[in-house]
């Protein structure tokens, strides 16, 4: 059973609901499934609104959320169906206007979840709305837990037959039976109720950052997500501010031993943060700031993960008096975190500075990810696990060449950020250049980007050495092994290379070793995923040209795709012993200088590319130092291989 909420901003359109659709069915195919959702955005704020205004107004308003509603269903919805939502909708509406206008705001749920229901049964889905006003008991103010639990548990076990139960989140009522809130951002605390109550297997939290930040992204360009942290920390930002996470949902699930998973709606590949039972450290690293607006004054709040250092008062007063902030007071709050107090309309300046002081002058590394296919999604599992230096930013999908992408990134990155590009577009190198010019640094997987004609290849090159930034593509040939690396090596010591061969077709490689007819073997290499989409790229050797030309091109030799003699391979003629090998040789005669070709050549035992097997990649390196050539050989394929080769393209 995973508990999965989706706060307002997730649920803003038909376009969002839809997101939202794909993101539960994934989660369906894990097992059952609690869909607990806010009100669709500015909802919930319209109908306090609307209970304020007098009487004879209030019918306007409420036409108003009845249209946007209804236009939701509009897209959402055809034919019979669209009819039958829109009934439901009109329903929920005149018991709006029946309400007392006290009760108004917990309609937005009502709305929303009513909708969002009827999808899922028309998309064929046992989906089940359950009424939380049912099942959430609140009593002055303050959710009476086991006797919430106690419902809950009940009404989920009722139904056993039911994948997905849809609940509105926020609202519960008394034990007079009067609707009650959990207070403003209270679907989050729905939610942990839910996973507490059912001992969820996962409890996530969906909204429109990708987690819980160093400080609001809305605040400070620059804040960073917090990939784990603990509830003590998580609930201290929260409290003092921090909306992703309403502060009473982190009991719930602390008490039943749940984690809470943060995750971004609109990037569903990025890791999120994890909130869970960490230690607290002996000495307290910063963890994040939140602030909050009071009457007299604003509080930031400057959260550890252990105890701070005493001199840490003294230094960020200093520090803010540098930038001409006086800060009221600044104190020390149990151990771990620090409040400063500001005058109203100091707090943002202050924030900034603070957030400068505490997170921007280590080492970590910002992130810009283009493709989450295969290699992309490896890299996120790779970061998300193991490296809290690297921050992923933004993650283009399948947008390789969206613009808003890059304005942001241009917007928001440091001379430290990389932009990684894990696409296989043809047209994504067009902003390498751009990408250097705005002094970011590049890490590619995507061999078609350094394969383009050899004036666009250089201009990228010139780009970079003229920033000082670094554009590195290891991956694309022979995925983690270091082959582009040797090639420098050679190049850059005024060594004369003299000759490369490379065995660097995954796919030929494993059909000519497989021991299997030629079809066979190529239905098989298809189904392992090893082809290209078009496995005609690999039988024409259009893959392998790719890795020539940029083997050639490491060697300081300006090979174009025209150069290179290929012969696709004829599955009729195939013999054993064959490689296919793609070969570049010195030759004074041939116009460059040097003769490249793609061809099946017969190897004999005594032949390095003899030992080549399955998705092995080998090449052989001839130079003028180095008559005996240079080796490198070992798995060539794997998106796991090819992500940490990626990893090490940013970190080295
Ligand atoms: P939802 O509708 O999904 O419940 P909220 O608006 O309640 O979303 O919370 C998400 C918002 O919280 C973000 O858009 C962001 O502006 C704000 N926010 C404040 N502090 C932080 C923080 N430390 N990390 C991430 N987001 C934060
Ligand atoms: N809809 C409610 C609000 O806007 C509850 C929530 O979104 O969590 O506060
Ligand atoms: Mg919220």
């Amino acid at each position: 059973m995973e508990v999965l909420k989706f706060g307002g901003t997730s649920l803003a359109n038909a376009t969002a609901i839809s997101r939202v659709l794909d993101i539960v069915d994934a989660a369906r195919g894990r097992g059952k499934v609690v869909l607990v959702c806010s009100a669709v955005s500015g909802c919930t704020d319209a109908l306090i609104a609307m209970a304020a205004l007098p009487p004879s107004e209030r019918e306007k308003a409420g036409k108003a959320l009845l249209d946007r509603h209804n236009c939701i269903v509009g897209r959402l919805f055809t034919g019979k169906e669209r009819k039958d939502v829109c009934q439901v909708v009109l329903d929920t509406y005149r018991d709006l206007m029946e309400a007392d206008p006290e009760d108004y705001q917990s309609f937005g749920e009502l709305f929303s979840t009513r909708i969002i229901a009827a999808k899922l049964r028309c998309d064929g889905i046992n989906a089940l709305w359950l009424d939380s006003r049912d099942l959430i008991r609140i009593d002055g103010g303050a959710v009476d837990r086991q006797n919430s639990y106690k419902r809950i548990a009940k009404a989920v076990a009722d139904h056993p037959e039911v994948e997905v139960f849809v609940v509105p989140g926020f609202i519960g009522s008394d034990s007079g039976g009067r609707v009650r809130t959990l207070g403003r951002g209270g679907s989050d605390q729905t939610a942990s109720l839910f996973a507490a109550a059912l001992r969820a297997d996962d409890l996530q939290i969906w909204t429109d950052v990708p987690g819980i930040m160093t400080t609001n992204p809305k605040d400070v360009r620059s804040a960073r997500t917090i990939p784990q942290i603990s509830y003590d920390a998580a609930f201290m930002l929260a409290a003092n501010g921090a909306k992703v996470l309403y502060a009473p949902a982190v009991e719930p699930a602390r008490e039943a031993g749940l984690n809470i998973r943060i995750l971004d709606t609109f990037h569903p590949g990025l890791p999120g943060t994890v909130v869970g039972p960490f230690p607290r450290r002996e000495r307290g690293n910063w963890v994040g700031i939140a602030w909050k607006e009071y009457p007299d004054d604003s509080k930031l709040c400057l959260v550890a993960d252990g105890p701070v250092d005493p001199s840490a008062v003294p230094e960020l007063r200093s520090r803010l008096e540098r930038a001409n902030i006086i800060a009221r007071s600044i104190e020390t709050e149990g151990d771990d975190h620090i409040m400063v107090s500001l005058e109203h309309g100091d707090e943002l300046e202050a924030l900034r500075t603070c957030h400068y002081i505490c997170f921007e002058t280590d080492d970590s590394v910002d992130v810009y990810l283009a493709g989450e296919g295969k290699v992309g999604r490896a890299l996120l599992d790779i970061i998300g696990r193991t490296d809290n230096r690297i921050n992923v930013r933004l993650v283009a999908r399948h947008e390789a060449e969206d613009e808003a992408f890059f304005r942001e990134m241009f917007a928001t990155a440091s001379g430290k950020s990389v932009f990684v590009d894990c696409t296989d577009s043809e047209t994504i190198y067009k902003w390498y250049v751009p990408v250097l010019e705005a002094g970011i640094n590049v890490v590619s997987s995507n061999r078609r980007a350094l394969s383009v004609p050899y004036a666009e290849f250089a201009r990228m090159k010139r780009t970079a050495r003229r920033m000082r930034r670094f554009l590195r593509y290891e991956t694309t040939v022979g995925a983690a092994l270091p082959i582009l690396d040797s090639i420098n090596m050679s190049a850059n010591s005024a060594d004369e290379i003299l000759s490369i061969e490379a065995v660097v077709s995954c796919t030929l490689n494993y059909i000519l070793t497989s021991g299997l007819p030629f079809a066979e073997a190529l239905m098989k290499a298809q189904e392992i995923g090893l082809t290209e989409k078009d496995p005609s790229m690999d039988l024409g050797g259009k893959d392998a040209v790719r890795k020539l030309l940029i083997l050639a091109r490491e060697a300081g030799i300006p090979l174009e795709e025209s150069d290179v003699v290929i012969e696709p391979v004829d599955g009729s003629q195939v013999q054993p012993g064959q490689r296919f090998v793609a070969s570049i040789e010195k030759d004074s005669s041939a116009p460059k200088g040097y003769r490249a070709a793609i061809r099946l050549r017969a190897v004999s035992p005594d032949d390095p590319a003899w030992n080549v097997r399955g998705t092995d990649n080998m090449i052989s390196i001839r130079s003028a130092f180095h008559p005996s050539p240079l080796i490198i050989q070992g798995a060539g394929e794997g998106a796991r291989m090819a992500a940490s080769s990626v990893l090490n393209d940013i970190l080295r």
